[in-house]
C-alpha cells in the first residue's frame, strides 16, 4: 500500500513518489478552457480531476499555488496555420465584441465550476494579459537560434532544435515519424519545415484580435501562452503540469520545446494527463457533435437522456473512474452512480444520529490507511470510494443493531468521512432535503420548537409546525425526537 503520494508522470510513463521542489510550496498548472463556447462535460471531467489533485495536495498540508489559464486569444481553427480566429468568428455570429464573447463564456465556465464544486484556482491569468511576456519569450527563442521570422510571422525551428535537444519525450513522437505523416510544403508555405509551429502569426487587416510586435501586427501562437504564464507565476521549473490527454501532442510537447529553446531547461517535473470522457466509445467533443452541456445533464433536456441528474451525482459518477481511464457516458452508469451516491449520503446522515455503544469490530485506523493508500496511489478515487462504502456498510449495521460502535469510533469515522468526502472528493449532499444549508436551518427550527414544547408553549410549537407545513415541510414527532421531510 502506498503511504506516500505517487503520481504517474507522463514524461517517464512511471508512477513516481511526489517530491515537491520547494516543500511546503507546490506549483500546479492546468491548461484552462478556450472561451469561445460553453464548456462541455468532457472539459469538466478534466477540470474536476485536477480539482481533486488540488484538494488532496492541500489536505496533505502543502501550500499549493494553482494556476489555470483562460485562453482568450481565439487562435486559428484546429490550431492550423490558416483559417478563422475562433473567438472572432463567434463574435461575428453573435454580433458582439470579441471581449464580450470572452467574458460571457468565462462567466459561464465559472458558474458551472461552482455548481460542480470545483474550487477556483489561485491565479487565473489570461493570454491577452500576457502579450508582452510572450513577445519576450519569442525573443529569447530567436536569440538562441531556435526560431526564425518570415513575412511578419515567427516559427519555432524544430529541425534545428532536434539537433541540439531531445524532442518527443512526452508524446513518444519523433521528428522523422512526423515528417512521413505530413504533406509536403507547398510553394506558398513560408515555414522551413511542416513541423515548425507558429510562435507569432502576422494578422491580416480583418483579424480583430491583434497586437504590435517587433515583427509587425499579429497575435501569439497557442502553445506560447501556457509556457509564459506557467513559468511567470510558478518559476522556471515547477512541480505539476496537467491537462487532458489530447493536449500531450502537440500542445505540451511544444511547451517543453519552447522552454528548453528559450531558457535551456525543461519547465515541468511531473506531467499529468487525464483521459477522455467518451460517448459510445468516442471522445466527447464539440466538433463531433456528441457533447453534452452540464445544464442539459442537470435538466435532462437532451435526446440521449431519460431524465436529469444532480451536479453531485455527476461528480460522483466521474470520480468513480480513475482519471487516467476513459469513462463512457451512459444513462445506466449515471443511474447506478445516483443510487451509490445516495447510499453514501444516507450513511453519513445516519452516522450523525447513531447512538454510541460498546466498541465494535471495526478498525478505524486501518480503514483510514486504506482510504489514504488509495488516493496516494496516483489519485485512485474509485478505490477510495469503494473503501468509503465499506464504512457505509458498518454504519448501516450499527444503525440496524447488528453491531455497535463506541463514541470514539463514531467520532473518528465521522471526522475522516467529512475530510475524504467533502474536502478531498469535493462531494456534498445536494438531494432535496440534503445535508446542506437546509439541514442546518431545520436543525435550528426543530430545536426551537423542542424548547417551546419543554416550556409548554404549545401555541408557538404549533405555529412553527403549521408554518413549516405551509412551506412544504412535514414535521413528525417520534421516540427519537422530531423528524422532518419535504412533502
Ligand atoms: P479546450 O477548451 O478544448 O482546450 O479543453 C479544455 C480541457 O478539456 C483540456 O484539458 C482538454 O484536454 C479537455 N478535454 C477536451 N475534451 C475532453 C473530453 N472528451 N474528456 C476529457 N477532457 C477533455
Ligand atoms: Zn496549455
Amino acid at each position: 500500500m502506498a503511504t506516500e503520494l505517487t503520481i504517474h508522470n507522463s514524461l517517464t510513463g512511471e508512477k513516481e513518489v511526489f517530491k515537491p521542489l520547494n516543500a511546503p510550496f507546490v506549483g500546479l498548472y492546468v491548461c484552462g478552457p478556450t472561451v469561445y463556447s460553453d464548456v462541455h462535460l468532457g472539459n469538466l471531467r478534466t477540470f474536476m480531476s485536477f480539482d481533486v489533485v488540488f484538494r488532496y495536495l492541500k489536505y496533505l498540508g502543502f501550500k499549493v499555488r494553482y494556476v489555470r489559464n483562460i485562453t482568450d486569444v481565439g487562435h486559428l481553427e484546429n490550431d492550423a496555420d490558416e483559417g478563422d480566429d475562433k473567438i472572432a468568428k463567434k463574435a461575428r455570429l453573435e454580433q458582439k465584441e470579441p471581449m464580450e464573447i470572452v467574458q460571457q463564456y468565462t462567466n459561464g465556465f465559472r458558474r458551472v465550476s461552482d455548481q460542480f464544486n470545483i474550487i477556483p484556482p489561485s491565479i487565473e491569468p489570461t493570454a491577452t494579459g500576457h502579450i508582452i511576456e510572450q513577445i519576450e519569450m519569442i525573443q529569447r527563442i530567436l536569440s538562441n537560434g531556435y526560431g526564425y521570422a518570415v513575412n511578419g510571422s515567427v516559427y519555432f525551428d524544430l529541425d534545428k532544435f532536434t539537433k541540439d535537444h531531445d524532442y518527443g519525450q512526452l508524446s513518444g513522437r519523433k521528428l522523422d515519424e512526423l515528417l512521413s505523416g505530413q504533406r509536403a510544403l507547398d510553394s506558398q508555405d513560408e515555414k522551413k519545415s511542416p513541423n515548425d509551429f507558429a510562435l507569432w502569426k502576422k494578422a491580416s487587416e480583418a483579424h480583430i484580435m491583434q497586437w504590435d510586435s517587433p515583427w509587425g501586427k499579429g497575435f501569439p501562437g497557442w502553445h506560447l501562452e501556457c509556457s509564459v504564464m506557467s513559468t511567470k507565476y510558478l518559476g522556471p521549473t515547477f512541480d505539476i503540469h496537467g491537462g487532458g490527454m489530447d493536449l500531450k501532442f502537440p500542445h505540451h510537447e511544444c511547451e517543453i520545446a519552447q522552454s528548453v529553446g528559450a531558457d535551456g531547461h525543461a519547465p515541468v517535473r511531473y506531467w499529468m494527463h487525464g483521459n477522455m470522457l467518451t460517448v459510445n466509445g468516442q471522445k466527447m467533443s464539440k466538433s463531433l457533435g456528441n457533447s453534452f452541456l452540464p445544464e442539459e445533464l442537470i435538466s435532462g433536456e437532451h435526446e440521449l437522456l431519460s431524465r436529469g441528474y444532480s451536479p453531485m451525482t455527476i461528480r460522483f459518477f466521474m470520480l468513480q473512474a480513475h482519471y487516467r481511464s476513459t469513462l463512457d457516458f451512459t444513462n445506466e452508469a449515471l443511474e447506478a452512480a445516483e443510487k451509490g451516491f445516495k447510499r453514501l449520503m444516507e450513511a453519513m446522515k445516519s452516522l450523525k444520529n447513531l447512538k454510541a455503544g460498546a466498541e465494535g469490530d471495526f478498525d478505524v485506523a486501518a480503514w483510514k490507511e486504506k482510504c489514504l493508500g488509495a488516493i496516494n496511489d496516483d489519485f485512485n478515487t474509485p478505490i477510495m470510494i469503494a473503501e468509503l462504502f465499506d464504512a457505509a456498510r458498518v454504519i448501516n449495521s450499527a444503525k440496524g443493531g447488528q453491531m455497535s460502535l463506541s463514541k470514539k469510533q463514531i467520532d473518528e469515522i465521522q471526522g475522516n468521512l467529512d475530510a475524504f468526502v467533502h474536502d478531498i472528493l469535493g462531494l456534498k449532499d445536494d438531494s432535496a432535503n440534503g445535508g446542506g444549508e437546509l439541514d442546518k436551518v431545520m436543525e435550528m427550527i426543530i430545536s426551537l420548537r423542542g424548547e417551546a414544547k419543554t416550556n409548554k408553549d404549545w401555541a408557538t410549537a404549533d405555529k412553527i409546525r403549521d408554518g413549516l407545513a405551509e412551506a412544504g415541510i412535514v414535521v413528525k414527532d417520534g421516540k427519537e425526537g422530531a423528524e422532518w421531510s419535504l412533502k
